[in-house]
């Protein structure tokens, strides 16, 4: 669990909390100096109740790394990682030539359930409607990269007729078709 401290607290959105959330004690890769690991293994130090044994002196990445669901407002309240299989996160946007860097988010689905989630497709096309870039991400095993792409040509057609059954549709579509991508074993160490 990432509970906040210090000065990323005041990006946070008042009334959220990782309560007994871990999701990104086990998704994210961390490649800090104390703490290495990959994407999908749980870290040693979670204890069996989700809490952090080591919360004191924490690595960097776990003091400041908060997911989407902490960080953005309208992100629907039901996709608590741990509760909706939905990690959202950040991600810089691949700017056009000539344009600045645009936010991004990815939507990382972590299992299949997740595509079931409430509040999953009205918080994606929220960001499509916005003109934000969006990703869907789909984990490989423990230990590998994930799948991710972009998916706003796919859906802004869903989206601008607020047709939510097509977006779930093509969401589901476009996660079948990436769970059989490629993947490369992350070397933590290197
Ligand atoms: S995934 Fe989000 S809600 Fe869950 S522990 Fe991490 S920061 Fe907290
Ligand atoms: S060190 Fe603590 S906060 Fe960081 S990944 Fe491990 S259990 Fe989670």
């Amino acid at each position: 669990m990432f509970d906040s401290d210090g000065l990323a607290e005041r990006n946070l959105v008042e009334g959220r909390s990782c309560g007994a959330c871990n999701v990104c004690c086990v998704a994210l890769t961390i490649k800090d100096p104390e703490l290495q690991k990959a994407q999908g293994y749980r870290c040693g130090h979670a204890r069996r109740d989700n809490s952090c044994a080591i919360y004191a002196t924490r690595p960097q990445t776990c003091r400041t790394f908060h997911c989407g669901w902490r960080l953005l407002k309208w992100l629907r309240e039901p996709l608590r990682p741990d509760r909706s299989g939905v990690l959202v996160r950040i991600s810089g946007g691949k700017p056009e030539p000539g344009e600045a860097p645009r936010l991004g988010v990815v939507f990382t689905l972590l299992n299949k359930a997740a595509l079931k989630a409430d509040g999953l497709a009205e918080s994606v096309a929220a960001a499509v409607a916005a003109g934000m870039p969006v990703f869907l991400g789909i984990p490989g095993p423990p230990g590998y990269t994930s799948a991710q792409g972009q998916i706003n040509a796919f859906l802004e057609h869903a989206v601008c007729t607020k047709d939510k059954a097509a977006v779930l549709r093509i969401l589901r579509e476009l996660r079948a078709a990436g769970s059989s991508g490629p993947r490369t074993r992350i070397g933590v160490l290197s």
